[in-house]
């Protein structure tokens, strides 16, 4: 198993508890997604393996960006 894929922990969304987001090892800092069970957008912050419940208001307003593809 490789650096990338080896995970160093699974964070629960902190509203349902029934999504399970899983850190990579290489994963660092704060990342925004949203919950695929009760919709809510989640920052997930991937060094200390929390989650906290944020709203996109108070999400800083920052230029799309077109997103690469994963080639593998
Ligand atoms: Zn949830």
């Amino acid at each position: 198993m490789t650096e990338s894929t080896s995970i160093k922990g699974i964070i629960n969304c902190p509203l349902c508890s029934k999504q399970k987001f899983y850190v990579y090892n290489n994963a660092r800092g704060l990342l925004s997604v949203r919950c695929a069970n009760c919709g809510r957008p989640i920052l997930l912050d991937s060094d200390n393996l929390t989650a906290k419940v944020t709203r996109p208001m108070h999400l800083p307003r920052v230029p799309l960006l077109q997103p690469k593809r994963w080639l593998e």
